[in-house]
């Protein structure tokens, strides 16, 4: 079995404020111990659970720096590098010959209350055909794109209640509970550890047959939606050929596939996000 790991940052146990999340504050140093041990935790269920290869890729903020990699077990492939470089964005490295996908640490869309550091990249709101989805629901639309279904999540209460409303049958482990965007009741970081061992393990034993989660689809045409913060940003993704301005801040595409409004939508958000214009 071959399987991939995507893994960010604000659903990990015991983090609630962005200056954990953020590189080079202080209280960043001991975050990224806990998320690398998250991730080892659940490589070390999926070894034990069969698993012959295991891409990890860290998808956090510039997607390279968090992990500590030398703790990390030896056997695992590092999808590293910018994140505005990557074709895929945080699910950089998927392609069809994968089992399966896992997700660690993840958080929930923004504007969702009661759910830890809410946000969805730099966006107000993302729909694809009409419905709502965060970061974790675009990562299980990419890898359904190439029939790979995703069978954990672990993050906060609020990221796996979105998750299990966008993935029947996923497996989960929610390591707090959000209080606010920046406080959490979280479990202690070595039991957190144990419970992502634990069930993603499960996940790949029990996840055969009949019980094996289906691929997140989006046949044919797919039209994607992206709400900005700011006008400039609306601005600057009409420039993106295929545009369609639906009001200031909002912009959508059709595309033939979620792959191609994936593109569409990378080539927007990063003219927003690199703009010098402010
Ligand atoms: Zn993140």
């Amino acid at each position: 079995m071959k399987i991939f790991v995507c893994a960010d940052m604000e659903g990990i146990a015991a983090v609630s404020t962005s200056q954990q999340v953020s590189s080079g504050s202080p209280q960043f140093e001991w975050a990224r111990r806990q998320f690398t041990a998250e991730v080892a935790s659940a490589v070390k269920g999926l070894t034990e659970a069969g698993s012959q290869e295991i891409w990890v890729a860290d998808s956090h903020g510039d997607c390279y720096g968090n992990l500590i990699l030398e703790e990390l077990p030896p056997e695992v492939k590092l999808v590293t590098g910018q994140h505005c470089l990557r074709p895929l964005g945080q699910m950089e490295g998927m392609d069809s010959s994968f089992d399966a996908a896992i997700l660690i640490g993840f958080h929930a869309q923004a504007g969702t209350r009661d759910a830890v550091q809410d946000h969805t990249f730099h966006l107000l709101s993302l729909k694809v055909n009409g419905r709502g989805m965060g970061e974790l629901g675009l990562c299980a639309a990419l890898a359904g794109a190439f029939e790979v279904p995703v069978i954990f999540v672990s993050g906060d209460e609020a990221a796996v209640r979105e998750a299990k409303t966008m993935i029947p049958g996923v497996q989960t482990v929610a390591v707090k509970k959000g209080i606010g965007n920046a406080v959490a009741l979280s479990l202690h970081p070595q039991a957190a550890c144990s419970r992502i061992y634990e069930k993603v393990k499960k996940a790949v034993e029990g996840g055969k047959g009949k019980k094996r989660v289906r691929p997140v689809r989006f046949p044919g045409k797919v039209e994607m939606e992206i709400q900005f913060y700011s006008t400039t940003d609306g601005d600057l993704a009409e420039l993106v050929p295929g545009t369609r301005r639906l009001d200031a801040r909002t912009v959508s595409y059709r595309a033939k596939d979620i792959r191609e409004a994936y593109r569409a939508f990378r080539a927007a958000t990063l003219l927003a996000a690199y703009s010098h214009y402010r």
